[in-house]
């Protein structure tokens, strides 16, 4: 026998017990993350406390109640109008019309129990700084058990990529809560970190001034969370100014008038920040650093209870609050909308992040969970 011939057959023999046991790449792929082209930027915005039951069924008429709901019958009309309709379907598309005619047509939604899928927060907290370290850090940290100013102790994807090539001074941050420099340490990460007070930091242009002037006007309702527009307006100038090949932002409404019981402007609130992302999507194709190579990543730091006492609130007295959804959209991914039989966990966004950019994030953090399996 000659060696070329015992190496021929042996080569036969392993691929058929390859085959025959189920080993080799094949089972590999399946559990892992397949690779596929990266992209040169993204855009990720999270909602805060935008629950799940919205996402994936839309308004839901039992919450439309001045005791549930805390809305006004001249509220609730206005409010069936917009947002009513026979379907689940019909109706999560007329409350988040870009999520559903856009994101889940071209990309993928987390997270939908119709569909025998789960997407949780593992942080046992179910509230906001927790939720936001486990999204940017990628692993559950129990150090961070409140929401006071305290410098975050870990590094986040954002803060790892912002040492990356090609990355440094291109990554920013806008939030409506106050608490954004806390958890992305700028001291030590020096990420522009916007959470209050003005929203463009040099603003020298008229519709840059006009922009703060219009952001100091609003009334400070909520004291540690400012309104939506002007984070969202300030995030949308840094992109075209700056464009960033990373850029996260943190609206907030949605929790503060669920916390507040007002039912009618929490769904309007949701339908807001849908139009935001669009808007965002929209204007960052328009430009050549970003059309056709961005992703955009949409998460949520924690759920909320599933009653009509309890919708309001979330936290380790609520333990459905750890039930969220998240959604991708990216270039070149499967256009598979909502997954069937699917599950995840907050963990997941940060290597997903990076993974996007082409970039492993669980080496360098190997406490960080595997990136969702997008293909
Ligand atoms: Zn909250």
């Amino acid at each position: 026998m000659s060696r070329r011939f015992f190496r021929n057959n042996l080569r036969v023999v392993v691929s058929v017990a390859m085959f025959t046991f189920g080993f080799g790449p094949g089972m590999a792929a399946d559990q892992e993350a397949r690779p596929f082209k990266p992209v040169r930027n993204v855009l990720v915005v999270t909602l805060d406390g935008m629950r799940w039951q919205e996402v994936f069924n839309g308004m839901s008429a039992d919450l439309l109640t001045q005791k549930e709901g805390g809305v006004s019958d001249a509220a609730k009309k206005s409010i069936e109008g917009r947002f009513g309709a026979t379907a689940p379907e019909q109706r999560r598309e007329k409350l988040m019309p870009y999520l559903w005619t856009v994101v889940a047509k071209t990309g993928q939604v987390f997270g939908d129990p119709s569909k025998g899928s789960d997407a949780r927060v593992t942080n046992g907290m179910r509230f906001s700084y927790p939720g936001y370290n486990e999204i940017l850090s990628g692993f559950p940290d129990p150090r961070i058990d409140s929401n006071d100013r305290k410098p975050n102790p870990n590094v986040t994807v954002l803060e790892w990529l912002n040492g990356r090539p090609g990355f440094t001074g291109k990554i920013a941050a806008f939030a409506s809560w106050e608490l954004l420099p806390w958890i992305l340490n700028t001291e030590r990460s020096h990420i522009p970190a916007n959470g209050d007070g003005a929203p463009i930091a040099d603003a020298k242009t008229e519709r840059e001034r006009a922009i703060n002037e219009f952001a100091a006007d609003l009334p400070p309702y909520w004291g540690e969370t400012r309104a939506d527009a002007p984070t969202g307006f300030g995030a949308l100038e840094y992109l075209k100014k700056n464009r960033p090949r990373v850029l996260y932002v943190m609206l907030g409404e949605t929790d503060e008038w669920a916390h507040g019981r007002r039912y009618d402007l929490y769904l309007d609130a949701a339908w807001r920040n849908d139009r935001f992302i669009r808007k965002l999507w929209e204007t960052a194709q328009s430009m050549p650093e970003y059309s056709g190579k961005t992703a955009l990543v949409l998460a949520t730091d924690h759920g909320r209870g599933n009653t009509g006492e309890n919708w309001t609130g979330h936290g380790e007295k609520v333990p459905e609050s750890d039930q969220i959804w998240m959604a991708v959209m990216a270039p070149g991914i499967a256009p598979l909308g909502a997954r069937s039989g699917m599950n995840v966990t907050q963990s997941q966004v940060a290597a997903t992040i990076a993974m996007l950019l082409g970039e492993d994030y669980n080496t360098a953090q190997p406490k960080a969970a595997r990136p969702l399996k997008l293909n």
